[in-house]
């Protein structure tokens, strides 16, 4: 069994995700799926996760955060429209935006947690909503579900090593999984972040748990370049690589 984690920009928008879901169905032993949030579509976009910072920010100075709440559903809307997926997804979406709102308007750090959560769990629900519409059993696990405990400091969350014996019963599914990366859930039962680019850590702690052959970290580029291209201008692709020599 494999795992494997797509990041933020392989996850953007609908093309990228069908991409994704080509690479997951083209192997019946890539079984466990960690997401991110949706990333930048181009060079100037900005990330799901920095827009709820932002709807964070709005909340915490009491101003009106319609509009940023507004942006933020619209990322989710422009896949739903793009993969012609039922509209209900998003009613959801505003509805549990709005319910940590108001219900941890008194316990910032956790309204933050909480917010920052929302990019990679809506992302993840909505892609195995469609992936399963494509006659490809699939299913949402949610870090409960799945059994990722975490300690309880806010954006520092560490995995409980008791979680491993859990997160193994996932491998009792017979669907292809989609799990959100980026939170777990702590004993009191709060929603905790790992720190910001955390989904490669839970796609570690699952692959870890289930105790996969492969974990996989998907990342979209073109290939590896023999130099940093933000430094050398237009360096030489190389063709072939080995593991060790990429380490
Ligand atoms: N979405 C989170 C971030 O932007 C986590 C991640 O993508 O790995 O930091």
């Amino acid at each position: 069994m494999k795992v494997a984690k797509f990041g933020g920009s392989s996850v953007s928008n609908a093309k990228q995700i069908k991409k994704v879901l080509d690479i997951v169905n083209e192997d019946p032993e890539r079984k466990i799926i960690i997401v991110s949030a949706p990333g930048k579509r181009s060079k100037d976009d900005t990330k799901t996760t920095d827009l709820l910072i932002r709807l964070y920010e709005k909340v915490l100075n009491g101003l009106d955060y319609q509009s940023k709440k507004k942006e933020i559903i619209q990322r989710y809307a422009d896949i739903v429209r793009e993969l012609v997926m039922d509209k209900e997804i998003l009613t959801t979406i505003d509805e549990t935006l709005e319910r940590y709102i108001s219900q941890l308007y008194d316990k910032p750090a956790r309204l933050y947690d909480a917010l920052l959560s929302c990019g990679e769990d809506f992302n993840a629900q909505l892609i195995a909503s469609y992936n399963n519409s494509q006659g490809i059993p699939t299913r949402y696990v949610s870090p409960k579900e799945a059994g990722l405990t975490v300690t309880d400091l806010p954006q520092q969350a560490q995995i409980i090593d008791s979680s491993y014996e859990d997160i193994y019963k996932l491998r009792d599914y017979n669907e292809k999984l989609i799990i959100p990366g980026f939170f777990g859930i702590s004993k009191n039962d709060y929603i905790v972040t790992f720190p910001r680019g955390g989904s490669d850590i839970t796609g570690a702690i699952i692959a870890r748990g289930v105790k996969a052959s492969l974990y996989e970290n998907f990342t979209d580029v073109s290939g590896i370049f023999k130099a940093n291209p933000t430094i050398i201008d237009k360096p030489e692709l190389i063709e072939e690589i080995t593991y060790r020599e990429m380490r």
